[in-house]
């Protein structure tokens, strides 16, 4: 059985676990999700979601526990698999787990979030609702971009690691949390 972690220190985090429930089911498989707090929550995950929220808060939340230094371990010695969403999106890419580089904030304050329909090459290739929240932007086209606004690139994916601007755990479409799962369960 796969054990799914899910960042738990700040942000959309009990949609997301939401969201790998469903996607468990539409796969028929059986999961456990595990709620990460501290260092030692991350041994034995099979796969790893970020949630959005506030980037900053997250890192300052973390210090306490080195939450962060230990997924960021587990990314680079072991590739487990990662969805980051959003803030985790901007994480990932400070931390260079991801290359293409990204904006904070790059769509303006507040009030400049919106919903979009998007193109997306995850699953099948139906339009996906693309939720963008005080979201930030990709700087640059990426070599391996999975997710479209019109011509811009919100979603990359890169090796075992995929980054989205928008937010998937706040639609009831799954793919992005299937992909997830499908992709653990190759190592297992
Ligand atoms: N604006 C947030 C940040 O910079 C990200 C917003 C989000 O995750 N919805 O961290």
């Amino acid at each position: 059985m796969l054990t799914v972690g899910v960042a738990m220190l700040q942000g959309a985090r009990n949609e997301h676990m939401y969201s790998l429930r469903k996607a468990a089911q539409n796969l028929d498989m059986e999961i456990s999700i595990r709620e990460l707090r501290k260092s030692t929550d991350v041994d034995g995950v099979d796969a790893i979601v970020l949630p959005g929220g506030e980037s900053t808060a997250m890192k300052i939340a973390s210090r306490s526990e080195n939450l962060y230094n230990e997924i960021w371990q587990r990314a680079r010695n072991d590739s487990i698999p990662i969805l980051g969403t959003c803030a985790g999106a901007i994480l990932l890419s400070q931390q260079g787990l991801i290359e293409t580089e990204i904006e904070r904030n790059a769509f303006g304050r507040q009030k400049d979030s919106f919903q979009s329909e998007i193109r997306v090459s995850v699953g099948n290739n139906e339009k996906f609702q693309g939720v963008f929240i005080r979201a930030p932007r990709f700087l640059k086209g990426s070599d391996h971009p999975i997710a479209w606004l019109s011509d811009e690139v919100v979603g990359v994916r890169e090796g075992r690691i995929m980054a989205l601007t928008f937010h998937p755990e706040l639609t009831e479409d799954y793919r992005f949390h299937e992909w997830l799962l499908s992709e653990a369960n190759h190592t297992n």
